[in-house]
């Protein structure tokens, strides 16, 4: 076990800092208050090949792993301008994409998710299913080859930017669909006719939407569907750890940089004679994110060690953990650093106020703290299923 990064992690470590502070926050506040997306962010990360970091060198990608892809995503966010898609386009879908893909799929979506000029958003989530993604209703029918698709998702992000979303649907099989309805996974083109999509209005001030998304006899061609149609199941959870430890490592960066405005502001500012940090009723909550912060960027590190030396179920336990933990640290600290800066807290200038509520979406997104919860109870303790 070596706790120390190679030289390649370190520098690519340096190398995406240096890109974060040419952005930074300044650069993420000014597109969420014009509702831009941030492009050139994007676009030169993806030249930069920090993007496609963990995709295959045949398609364009970096060969190297979820732990390099999760380091670029917290470097990013802890310079104050996290990318959402990273969590969606080369981690979910590039992932299920590389590892289940056809060669033709393969050649169709990774180079252009690598270098960023392709973005495809991921949707699961329906309003009348939520977390109990088993009780997805949005249905693909065969109609001679193709499929045609039909159903409603909600929340998914960035769909305004994506040229495809990888919709979780499933088959009405045989039977003239009256069979047994089977999950498959669809890269669906974001111009496919019948598809149609909203964006929700959300009071959290990020640069990437969330969009409900309509789904009317969208016509798919059998190339569409990704992987092995009978083991679909298998391949949506391949992509699951990776969304989770992308989120951590969202999590993980927010925390960082609410934590390093908070103790620079700590330092500086004076009321009493002497720098409020050395107040221990500032000082002590300080500490105790700065070890909750190095927890979970430890069990993120270990979710990603094991994703990429194919231990996938114990992957699993170590990015539920991580998700959970980065997710606590990221809102605890949002919340000590709104306390530190008094009311400049709250101050657009600071930008921490907004950002405790970007903090937050952690706990529910993209699973839940309670499913994090129930999972560990039943499958770490054994514990009886209650639902
Ligand atoms: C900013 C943002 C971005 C998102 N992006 C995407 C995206 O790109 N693609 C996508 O598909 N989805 C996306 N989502 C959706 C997200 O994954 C869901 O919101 C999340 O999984 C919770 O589902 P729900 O909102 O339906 O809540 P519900 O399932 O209705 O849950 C509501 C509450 O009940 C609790 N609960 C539910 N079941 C149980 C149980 N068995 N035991 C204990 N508590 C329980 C939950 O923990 C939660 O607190 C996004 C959401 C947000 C907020």
């Amino acid at each position: 076990m070596n706790f120390t990064e190679t030289e390649e992690q370190q520098a690519l470590r340096r190398a995406v800092a240096d890109l974060g502070s040419r952005y930074g926050f300044v650069y993420t506040r000014s597109k969420v208050k014009s509702g831009q997306p941030t492009d050139e962010l994007w676009l030169e990360a993806g030249k930069l090949g920090f993007l496609g970091v963990n995709l295959p060198e045949a398609y364009g990608g970096g060969g190297g792993g979820m732990y390099e892809l999760a380091l670029v995503l917290e470097e990013l966010s802890a310079a104050g301008c996290s990318q959402l898609m990273m969590v969606v386009s080369p981690a979910i879908c590039g992932t299920v994409i590389a590892r289940f893909g056809t060669d033709a799929q393969k050649q169709r979506w990774l180079p252009g998710i690598s270098d960023g000029s392709i973005i495809m958003a991921f949707g699961i989530t329906e309003p009348d299913a939520g977390s109990n993604s088993h009780k997805i209703t949005t249905t693909a029918r065969r109609d001679g080859t193709d499929w045609l698709l039909s159903g409603r998702k909600i929340y998914v992000s960035g769909v305004d930017r994506a040229d495809a979303v990888l919709i979780v649907g499933r088959a009405a099989d045989g039977n003239n669909g009256k069979g047994r309805l089977k999950p498959v996974l669809f890269a669906m083109p974001t111009d496919s006719p019948g598809f149609e999509y909203r964006a929700i209005e959300m009071d959290i001030a990020m640069t990437d939407k969330q969009f409900l998304l309509f789904m009317d006899d969208v016509r798919l061609p059998p190339d569409a569907v990704i992987g092995e149609r009978d083991a679909a199941m298998a391949q949506l959870f391949a992509g699951l750890n990776p969304e989770r430890i992308m989120a951590s490592a969202l999590s993980v960066g927010i925390a960082r940089y609410a934590l390093d405005k908070a103790v620079r502001y700590a330092k500086e500012r004076s009321v009493w004679g002497a720098p409020i940090g050395s107040h221990q009723g500032l000082a002590h909550p300080l500490a105790q994110v700065k070890i909750e912060l190095e927890q979970a960027k430890l069990m993120m590190q270990k979710a990603a060690t094991l994703y990429d030396l194919g231990a996938d179920l114990a992957a699993g336990e170590a990015a539920n953990m991580a998700k959970y933990a980065a997710a606590e640290v990221a809102v605890r600290a949002t919340d000590q650093a709104v306390q530190t800066l008094g009311g400049n807290g709250f101050a657009s200038e600071y930008g921490l106020g907004a950002l405790l509520a970007t903090a937050r979406v952690g706990r529910v997104a993209p699973i839940s703290r309670e499913m994090v919860l129930n999972y560990v109870a039943q499958t770490s303790l054994g514990l009886p299923k209650s639902y």
